[in-house]
Formats: structure tokens, sequence, C-alpha cells
């Protein structure tokens, strides 16, 4: 990556005996969305408060546009660092005015200029004048973003920033923040523990588990072809089988999965529902048991000659039906090590 607008450099954090962070490495792009994201306490927001500089880190440098703000002999100050935060919960001031709250942060003679500039960026054009108090769920968090935009950081960091909106309004707020984000041509790491959400708005996530970066790349890359079995079900659906390489395949209950694993190796098969592609045909070795249609596509649960039970997961332009028999095969799938 050239020029990378933050870095992170084996960066640990301790709270007493506990590493909330440790070797924590991650480069952000110029303009890219990043998502961390991970379970709850795998240490997503103490990696935002690192970069903020609410925390000092034990060991790592932190660097932004190539200045050093944390490491072993220098901690700039979190209001010197350019990085503006939106919070979970919006933290907007209570009594001072919509545009007043936007351009807090805001030194200079354009000040008005720019407070007005952001508002209409994120839609909240004649919204100035009205108090916190007068805004729905969804406005608030957008004068929050409006308000980290303003001084025209380097980097936004969002920590959960749709956790207190309603599912319908979640969907359109993460759609509408990334059109924001990239009109405003600004980078942004942003942190959920939901997967989905991860998936649909990065350019890049980043997979944490314990304090751990698992994975890092493109959302397609990562779900296609996770690390290990935890990636894979943290990201989605997967059925996992394990097994012993044998003449350079896994045996499983779908037929031998190829392999360059050595012989003899204990082997886990992770396959995605989506991956599994039943055929109806008379002579088939898998009976339909149950099916739900949902349109789009189909889950269709599929009991193997052998008396496994899976769940594929069906284009609806492929008619099957409760009772039918198939026969399958196997878009991908993916052998690990175990
Ligand atoms: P996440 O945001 O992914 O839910 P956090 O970064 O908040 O996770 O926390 C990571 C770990 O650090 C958790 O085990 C949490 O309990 C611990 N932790 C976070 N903040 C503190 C603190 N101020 N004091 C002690 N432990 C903390
Ligand atoms: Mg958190």
């Amino acid at each position: 990556m050239t020029n990378p607008v933050i870095s992170l450099d084996g960066v640990t954090v301790r709270y007493g005996d506990i590493a909330a962070i440790e070797g924590f490495t991650l480069d952000v792009e110029e303009g890219s969305l990043v998502a961390l994201v991970g379970p709850s306490g795998c240490g997503k927001t103490t990696a935002l408060r690192a970069i903020a500089g609410f925390e000092q880190p034990m060991t790592g440098t932190i660097t932004i546009r190539g200045d050093v703000v944390s490491g072993d002999t220098r901690m700039v100050a979190p209001e010197h660092r350019n990085v503006g935060m939106v919070f979970q919960e919006y933290a907007l001031f209570p009594h001072i005015s919509v545009a007043e709250n936007v351009g807090y942060g805001v030194r200079g003679s354009d000040r008005v200029r720019r407070v007005e500039e952001v508002l209409d960026l994120v839609g909240l054009d004649n919204h100035g004048d009205r108090f916190p108090h007068e805004l729905s769920g969804g406005e608030q968090q957008r004068v929050a973003l409006a308000r980290a935009l303003a001084p025209e950081p380097d980097v936004v960091l969002l920590d959960e920033p749709f956790s207190n909106l309603d599912a319908p309004q979640r969907e359109r707020m993460r759609r509408e923040l990334r059109k924001i984000l990239k009109t405003a041509r600004v980078t942004a790491i942003f942190v959920t523990h939901d997967q989905a959400e991860a998936l649909a708005i990065a350019d890049v996530i980043a997979v944490m588990r314990e304090g751990h970066i698992r994975q890092v790349g493109e959302p397609d890359d990562v779900y296609a072809t996770p690390v290990s079995p935890w990636v894979a079900k943290f990201l989605g659906d997967a059925v996992l089988f394990d097994g012993t390489v044998s003449n350079g395949s896994v045996p499983t209950v779908l037929g031998s999965v190829p392999t360059v694993l050595p012989e003899g190796t204990d082997a886990r098969v992770m396959i995605r529902p989506e991956w599994i592609m039943p055929s109806t045909t008379e002579t088939g070795t898998g009976l339909v048991i149950d099916r739900e249609f949902y349109g789009h596509d189909q889950r269709v649960e599929i009991e193997l000659d052998e008396g496994a039970i899976i769940e594929a997961l069906v284009p609806t332009r492929k008619a099957i039906h409760v009772g039918d028999r198939v026969d399958i095969e196997l878009a991908d799938s993916i052998v690990y090590e175990v």
C-alpha cells in the first residue's frame, strides 16, 4: 500500500493483566472505509481509542499521515491528532443548536460556510437552528457525523454508530453513511459487531477476535476464503466436516473434497450453504425434507443417505420441492488443517 493515512504497527493496549488489543497491525488507505468487526469484548473500541489518543499503548506505533502519534517516546494529545469521532451514543451538546454543535471544533473565518456545507452533506440543511432533542435518532446521528467531519479530519472513527437505531433505520443509515463518507472523500474506520453491516458497506474488513486481527481484506475475499473455520462462521453460515486426508482429498458426506494437505492430515472442510448445489434426479442420494421459500432464494434441508442432514441455500429459479431426490455438487469448499 502506498502511503497509508493511518498505520498501526504491533500495538498492544492493556488494562491491568488483560491485553484488550495485542500486536494490532493495520494500514488504512486514503479514502477507504475500513470496518473493524468482531464479537463484543474483542477490542474494537480499544483500538479506536488508541488511534484517537485516549489510550496509551504499552508497545507499538501509531502513525497518522507519516507522523508518529503514539510510540515509545511520543504521545500526541487527542486534540492534536486531527481525528474525528462518532460514538455509540451521539454525545451532542443538548443546550446548543445543531449548527453550534457541528461548528464546535471548527476554527477560522469560514466556520459558518463549513457548517452549512457539512449539514448539507448529511442531508440536514435547514436544521441548523434546531436543538438536538428536536431531532429523531437518525437525525441526531447525522449531526454527530457532521460534527466529526466539519474540521476536515484526516480520518473519522465511528464506534457502533447505528446501535441506537431500529433495524430499518440502521439499514438506511448504513447506506447513507457510505455515500456521505465517499462524497466527503474522507478516510474512515468503522466499528461494528454486526458482520452483515461490515460486509455491506466496508471497502476493507478487519476481523477481530480476542484482541487480535485474524484477517484483513475486501469483504468478498474474506467471506469466500476465510483463514479459519472461526472467521468463516463469524461472517456467515458454514457447514463443517472433519476428516482425514486420503488420496489427496478429504472424504465427507457430500463427497470427496480435494486438498493439497499431506496424506493423513486431520482436516476440517468448510462449505457455505450457497456452495451446495442440489439438482433433482430420481436416483439422487439425498432427500429434500424441508424447504423455506424466501423469494430471492430458498433454504433447502436435505437428508443424505448416510443419515446426515445439511442445509443448502439455492436460487429460486431452480424448482425444488419437499420429497424430491437430489444429487449434490459443490461450487466451492475450503479445507483447513486442524
Ligand atoms: P469491544 O469494543 O470489541 O466490545 P473493548 O475494546 O471495549 O471491546 O474491550 C476489550 C477488552 O478490554 C474487554 O475484555 C473489556 O472488558 C476490556 N476493557 C475495556 N475497557 C476497559 C477498562 N477501562 N478497564 C478494564 N478493562 C477494560
Ligand atoms: Mg465497543
